[in-house]
């Protein structure tokens, strides 16, 4: 007999998610392994529960507060640095040296 399904290919198999392919191989296993048979039941009650517990913990990590997405800014901008090592004051631009409208100059 095959190895069981994971709960997360019994999960993806509720949502249709599967290819053929492995909907057949979840389907052919379920005929012949009562374990995998009562697990899906019960995923099948618990569905609902499993959703909203999946649904509630994706807010938790990612809520819709702004204040959470301060982080994410300062690490891109970070990353985005080329150099680390430069002082703390940016070469700062001549001001007149370019001609506006033309990002090279001549
Ligand atoms: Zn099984």
């Amino acid at each position: 007999m095959n190895d069981h399904p994971s709960q997360s290919q019994f999960l993806a198999y509720f949502d249709d998610e599967l290819p053929d392919a492995e909907k057949q191989t979840i389907e052919h296993h379920l005929r012949c392994c009562d374990h995998c048979k009562a697990e899906l039941e019960c995923l099948r009650r618990a569905l609902p529960e499993i959703l909203d517990a999946l649904r509630e913990s994706l807010l938790r990590e990612n809520p819709p507060a702004p204040k959470q997405w301060k982080p994410l800014d300062e690490l891109l901008r970070e990353t985005g640095e080329p150099s680390q090592n430069a002082p703390a004051t940016q070469p700062s631009k001549p001001p007149g040296a370019r001609p506006k409208g033309s990002p090279n100059g001549q």
